[in-house]
């Protein structure tokens, strides 16, 4: 299990899976965000603590933000289509080494939606 929470430590998250890799995108929120996502289906993470929620365009995912102190804990999928639906945490909130033991990919948000190793 992995652990993470905010800086004001109102939000913890507890991520129950092991990651292959996190995920470094490039697309517009993600860059802004600084982020590092590992993914699991949505039953194996929970996110306790009190956030605010941002979404835009089509409205299919929200980032969530402690509203205390701002860190990006999560994002969660707003139009799950399949029951084993997603989410992720950033590995950002997690203990440093942790994030140390984790391969980083570079994902291609903004153009290719393709990994660029
Ligand atoms: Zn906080």
């Amino acid at each position: 299990m992995i652990t993470g929470s905010c800086h004001c430590e109102a939000v913890h998250y507890e991520y129950n899976h092991t990651p292959r890799w996190t995920t470094s995108c490039n697309c517009s929120i993600c860059r802004r965000l600084g982020a590092l996502w590992i993914y699991a289906k949505v039953p194996l993470i929970k996110v306790t603590g009190p956030t605010i929620s941002y979404a835009w365009g089509e409205k299919s995912l929200a980032f969530h933000s402690c509203n205390i102190c701002g860190c990006t804990p999560h994002w969660e999928n707003l139009k799950p289509t399949e029951p084993d639906a997603r989410m992720a945490v950033n590995l950002r909130l997690a203990d440093p080494e942790v994030i140390t033991t984790v391969r980083v990919r570079h994902f291609d948000g903004a153009d290719t939606w393709a990994f660029l190793d």
